[in-house]
């Protein structure tokens, strides 16, 4: 839930999901989580196990590792887009084909209880249900979290995912 700083302003609590699988991917999971602490608008709340997890959609490419992590920020949606986007250019992704391996993807899971639908950002994330790389992390540091729209927790989205792909800790 939103809560208000000491400065009166409010700090909301936005989930992240994390992904790697090219290069040294811890060290760039470190990274990005590096960077986002050190942001002056951020707090780093949480943070989930490493998954290693195999690729979805094209599958020829190496597997991925995954995380969630929670942060308190009092950036809006787009300006936390922004900073994302940043980071993962300075981490070196290079966009080439949809869904194809990158050092870093970093996605807004949920943002408090916004609901956001523009060209540039959807929110809550809309795979969230079908995707267990995303869940099982999830799970595991706000199970009881309910992202808007869905009727029911994390631990509940998580036991009803018909994702069968692999997710190890
Ligand atoms: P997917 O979104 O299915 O996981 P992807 O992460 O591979 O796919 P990207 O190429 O990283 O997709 O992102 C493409 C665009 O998605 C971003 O430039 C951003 O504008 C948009 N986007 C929409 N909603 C979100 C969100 N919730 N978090 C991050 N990016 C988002
Ligand atoms: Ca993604
Ligand atoms: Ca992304």
């Amino acid at each position: 839930m939103a809560s208000p700083s000491p400065a009166g302003m409010l700090f909301e609590n936005v989930f992240i999901g994390l992904g790697s699988n090219l290069g040294g991917r811890e060290h760039h999971l470190r990274l990005a989580r590096e960077k986002l602490r050190s942001h002056p608008e951020i707090e780093l709340r949480q943070q989930s196990s490493l998954y290693r997890t195999a690729p979805v959609g094209v599958l020829d490419q190496p597997e991925f590792l995954n995380q969630v992590i929670e942060i308190a920020t009092r950036l809006t949606p787009q300006a936390l887009l922004h900073t994302l986007l940043q980071i993962e250019r300075e981490l070196g992704r290079v966009r080439d084909k949809k869904w194809g391996p990158r050092t870093i993807d970093l996605d807004i899971l949920a943002f408090d209880q916004r609901r956001i639908n523009t060209t540039e950002l959807v929110v809550p994330h809309p795979e969230i249900r079908r995707r267990r790389f995303v869940l099982a992390p999830w799970a595991e540091i706000a199970p009881d979290f309910r992202p808007p729209e869905s009727g029911q927790t994390v631990a509940e989205l998580f036991a009803s995912c018909n994702d069968k792909s692999a997710v190890h800790v």
